[in-house]
């Protein structure tokens, strides 16, 4: 599990499910307060995990399972994949200074 940038304090894994389920939201961290967001390339990580994976599964699948709707095949494959995540995400410390 991640840690705290600033004093290795590890994330709870909730905390950071829920990070990547509310768009990337900023996480605290429990002991310093310190503010963590997610690094832009565990974004398109994460992207690539959450949407073009399944996509591309679901359709492969598809060929052989016609009668199952390809939604449901992509949320069978979805689900799981989103308690993945907070592994797949990487955070930094936050900028001190708020832009624009
Ligand atoms: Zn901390």
């Amino acid at each position: 599990m991640q840690r705290c940038k600033e004093c290795y304090e590890p994330f709870l894994y909730k905390e950071l499910f829920l990070s990547g389920l509310t768009g990337y939201k900023p996480i605290s961290c429990v002991k310093c307060n310190k503010k963590h967001t997610v690094t832009l390339s565990s974004r398109i990580s994460s992207s690539l995990l959450i949407v073009a994976f399944p996509m591309s599964l679901s359709m492969y699948l598809l060929k052989d399972l016609i009668q199952i709707n390809p939604v449901v095949i992509y949320l069978c494959i979805v689900i799981p994949t989103l308690f993945i995540l907070p592994f797949v995400l990487r955070y930094k410390l936050e900028q001190n200074h708020k832009r624009g």
